[in-house]
């Protein structure tokens, strides 16, 4: 990390995946001024409450500040050591697949890319995952599945530029605020409409020309019925359609299954046929329409179909890679994208390859990797299940708070008690997992954010610089160099030798571009000889960067104006998406359906927000809003104490009676931790069935129960 300065330092705000443009001063004493960065072109001076609050939360309080093994204080020797034999003896005795790494969207790339290559390439598991999983991985699934990469289309530039805006799943207002802002300035400017779909009545649903508050699960229920809508008012792009695309014919088929008619659609998804009509009719005639959704439609057990029903209606109407129009993700977290650029998940590889022989091979020749894996490893809930057996025997979590935010957490702080070796990379101290034990515990301090020096990759895939403008506080050291240590004490010295987040960055664009003929969408290529002074001032850029082609060292806002997709015949493929069904149906004993979300002012699991009285002033108290219908005979009153209850566990929280809520639906957010509240816990009671094709768990369909208290 840099030498604390005096001057305004162009950093990254480290919140969600708008990825928007600080300038920090530091005043000398441990804190900063924090101001909007004015030429970011993610928000062009613009911050929201959590990004312009971020001054407040820059206190030591809770800092996790020495190393400690078992809960005794000891030397980054000492630590690293029993790490480091802790793998080893784990490798030996049960094979390197019992190790684990639980990652973080919260990481920087060059965090995240030494990680993947220390496990996937040198100690040979398979089983790295992240917290991503639980944000975004049917987005990547969805991608994959029609664009045969994992490629977001268009750039935020395209909701300034676009006559219809449809947020699926998306509280955009609250959750992507700089974002969202834009909209509503392209509404002022150009008369842009936007349709809110959602179950719940959102602060962003308040905005909206058309509020579609559909019913739990049935989106693609929702855009089958348009997809035929398309069919029957001839909008079709038939020319886009040969020539670009393959399985259209299945994939009508399948929607006209689903729902034939816009009466079918109301059936199933328990809106108004007229409203249904409205919709259907505005983006039939609208050319530049952006459909960006979020974690209602990816946190699902049909995420990735919902992603691809959505694509579906764009491919159909040849609307992708133009100014104005196409779909697009929102990620959640700030590296998202980063982290599956450098192939954090369980079901990649490195640098957007999978497992391919010649993927595998290209990536073992560059890393010079003794022990390559060849397949797919363990996805979140998967992987926590292998803890709770026996099967994972050592896990290093980095960075994210899974006792709080996995499904099943309850379950999962039993299971830790099982693990030979649990290791926990953190800024704070007392989160829920960095206070869980293994049979042995290693507690590593890391850098937060203003300390810590790398890249971010927000979801118009533009990479950015977050920059350290603070001393490193007590012993915490850049996870990639503690990373780097340990693999030393492997034996794996020589590989990495890195000496500064510079190298690791210039290695990891040289991994992109290696062998890259224009095949792989991600290519960064260009940047893998940037010198240290210009990495360290490189302004915010969007890949893919090939060292050559017509986007070389400039970037592209906008990919798939050829029509050209990264599949093998450069077609993309519709997807003929399966019926909307819950995972988990009410019952008897469970009749609500329980969802989950944000609010405005705090981020995750609060370890960070929670340090600010401003923010934390917008929601005090952890709270579950049910529909006057249910609350009524169950007795629950506006502010008193309700219980929430599902097969997995139980929280306690304030009633907030409200008609915003579809009845028989229960909300509640899913920052509260044990940490500040007791029993508010949103991963003691959530279930998080996962998604077949993505591994994402369903985080907004629980069933559940209320009673008063
Ligand atoms: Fe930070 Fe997101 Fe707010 Fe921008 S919109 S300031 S990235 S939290």
């Amino acid at each position: 990390p840099q030498p604390e300065t005096s001057s305004a330092v162009r950093t990254t705000c480290p919140y969600c995946g708008v990825g928007c443009g600080v300038l920090a001063t530091p005043d000398g004493q441990g804190g900063a001024a924090i101001a909007g960065d004015p030429v970011h072109p993610a928000n062009f001076g613009r911050l929201c409450s959590k990004g312009s609050a971020l001054g407040e939360t820059l206190s030591l309080e809770n800092r996790l500040l020495h190393p400690s093994l078992d809960g005794a204080r000891v030397s980054w020797e000492a630590a690293l050591g029993a790490v480091a034999g802790g793998l080893r003896r784990a490798a030996e005795t049960h094979g390197p697949d019992a190790i684990a790494f639980y990652l973080s969207g919260q990481l920087l790339t060059e965090d995240y890319y030494v990680a993947n290559k220390l496990a996937k390439g040198f100690i040979g598991t398979p089983h790295v995952d992240t917290n991503s999983r639980l944000c975004m991985s049917s987005a990547v699934a969805a991608h994959r599945r029609a664009f045969g990469s994992d490629t977001v289309p268009g750039c935020y530039e395209d909701l300034d530029e676009a006559d219809l805006v449809v947020l699926v799943g998306s509280n955009a207002a609250w959750c992507h605020p700089i974002l969202f802002r834009r909209m509503v300035d392209a509404r002022t400017r150009r008369g842009t409409k936007l349709v809110v779909i959602d179950p719940r009545r959102t602060q962003t649903a308040e905005e909206a020309d058309l509020f579609l508050g559909l019913k739990a699960g049935s989106d693609t229920a929702l855009f089958s019925g348009l997809l035929v809508h398309l069919a029957e008012a001839g909008a079709l792009d038939d020319l886009f359609i040969a020539e670009h695309t393959a399985g259209f014919e299945a994939a009508l088929d399948r929607a006209r299954a689903i729902a034939p008619t816009p009466a079918a659609a109301a059936a199933a998804t328990g809106l108004p046929e007229a409203e249904i009509g409205r919709f259907y009719d505005l983006f039939t005639r609208t050319r530049r329409v952006v459909t960006a959704f979020s974690q209602g439609a990816n946190q699902s057990a049909q995420g990735t179909d919902k992603g691809n029903a959505i694509i579906n209606c764009h491919l159909a109407t040849g609307r992708i890679g133009e100014p104005g129009l196409g779909p697009f993700s929102l990620t959640g977290q700030p590296n998202a994208m980063g982290g599956r650029e450098v192939g954090g998940l369980a079901n990649m590889l490195a640098a957007h390859m999978h497992f391919a022989p010649e993927e595998v091979d290209r990536v073992r020749r560059f890393w010079g990797a003794p022990r390559i894996i060849t397949g797919e490893g363990m996805k979140a809930v998967a992987l926590f299940e292998a803890i709770e057996r026996g099967r994972i025997r050592a896990l290093w979590v980095m960075g994210t708070n899974p006792l709080v935010s996995m499904p099943r957490a309850d379950a999962i702080r039993a299971s830790l008690a099982k693990l030979d070796l649990y290791v926990v990379s953190e800024a704070v101290s007392d989160s829920d997992t960095a206070r869980a034990r293994g049979r042995r515990t290693v507690l590593l301090p890391a850098l937060a954010w203003g300390e810590k020096d790398g890249t971010v990759t927000n979801s118009e895939r533009r990479i950015s610089r977050q920059k350290s403008f603070l001393k490193a506080p007590g012993e915490a050291r850049p996870d990639w160099a503690v990373l780097s240590d340990v693999a030393r004490r492997l034996g794996h010295a020589e590989s990495f030798a890195y000496r500064s987040a510079a190298a690791v960055f210039r290695e990891h664009a040289a991994l992109s571009g290696f062998e890259n003929n224009g095949t792989r969408d991600f290519d960064i290529g260009a940047l893998s000889d940037i010198g240290d002074a210009a990495y360290a001032d490189n302004p915010p850029v969007q890949w893919p960067l090939p060292r050559r082609g017509p986007s070389a060292a400039k970037g592209r806002q906008r990919l798939f104006a050829d029509g050209r997709f990264y599949t093998f015949d450069q077609r993309a493929r519709f997807v003929a998406v399966q019926p909307p069904a819950l995972a988990q149906g009410t019952s008897a004993e469970y009749p609500l359906i329980l969802n989950t979300g944000r609010v405005r002012d705090h981020w995750h699991t609060m370890t960070r927000t929670g340090k600010s009285p401003r923010l934390s002033a917008h929601r005090a108290v952890p709270f579950v809003e049910i529909h006057p219908d249910d609350a009524g005979p169950l007795g629950i009153a506006d502010g008193a104490v309700a219980a929430v209850e599902t097969a997995q566990g139980s929280v306690e929280l304030e009633a907030i009676v409200t008609d915003g809520v579809r009845p028989g639906t229960l909300f509640m957010p899913m920052h509260w931790s044990d940490m500040n509240a007791s029993k508010a816990r949103v991963g003691a009671v959530v279930r998080g069935v996962p998604d077949p094709v993505s591994g994402q768990p369903e985080l907004k369909a629980t069933p559940a129960r209320a009673r008063a208290l």
